[in-house]
């Protein structure tokens, strides 16, 4: 069962409704990505057509699909492409998003994240195993919310896999007494290079 946009009426898929707060009292709007891309678009006097990118299935280093679908928002003078892979409709798994310039060409964002899920499907940090190791001595994921630990300890997602806390620490133990180096980076740190590439237009 999905929820409706309360503008054109249509489903909308779990990961792309907008809820606009109400004023004290109005329980407020929800509205699809483009419903709320094209008020936003409008409010800001902004160049942009909300671009509808169909899911794709993107085949990784070992042979296996995944499946993406994406989502578009404008946070003001910027706008945000995710690329969300999909189990049976719930968001599990890989996620890459691009950020840039509300009007600029959606198709060269597009192709900026694309080749970055290529870049990162077409590797793997852990051994294809039930209880996995550390491929080759570096690691990169995503920090997520464990419920199981109540948020007190971080789930991870690495080659598109849920791993715990707990595993990640077993996986460590294999380079006991080793030294280890850890840097976190914002999700978005791609920005920078598609401004860098703009700029040159
Ligand atoms: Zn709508």
């Amino acid at each position: 069962m999905s929820d409706c946009c309360q503008n054109c009426n249509k489903a909308i898929r779990s990961h792309d409704g907008v809820h606009l707060m109400g004023v004290e009292g109005d329980p407020g709007t929800l509205l699809c990505g483009r419903c709320y891309n094209e008020m936003m678009s409008v409010s800001m006097e902004l160049d942009f057509e909300h671009p509808d990118f169909a899911p794709i299935s993107v085949t990784d280093c070992a042979g296996d699909d995944h499946d993406f679908e994406f989502r578009t928002h404008l946070h003001g003078e910027v706008v945000k492409i995710d690329a969300l892979e999909v189990h049976n409709g719930e968001v599990k798994g890989y996620e890459f998003s691009v950020l840039g310039d509300a009007e600029e060409d959606p198709m060269d964002l597009f192709r900026v994240l694309y080749q970055r899920m290529r870049d990162e499907l077409g590797k793997k940090y852990l051994t294809n195993a039930d209880h996995p190791q550390i491929a080759e001595g570096s690691v990169k994921g995503r920090v997520e919310w464990d419920e199981e630990t109540d948020g007190d300890l971080p789930r991870l997602v690495i080659d598109g896999r849920e791993i715990s806390w707990h595993e990640m620490g077993r996986m460590l133990m294999s380079y006991e007494g080793w030294r280890f180096e850890l840097e976190v980076h914002d999700c978005d740190d791609m920005v920078g290079v598609v401004q860098a590439d703009s700029d040159e237009s």
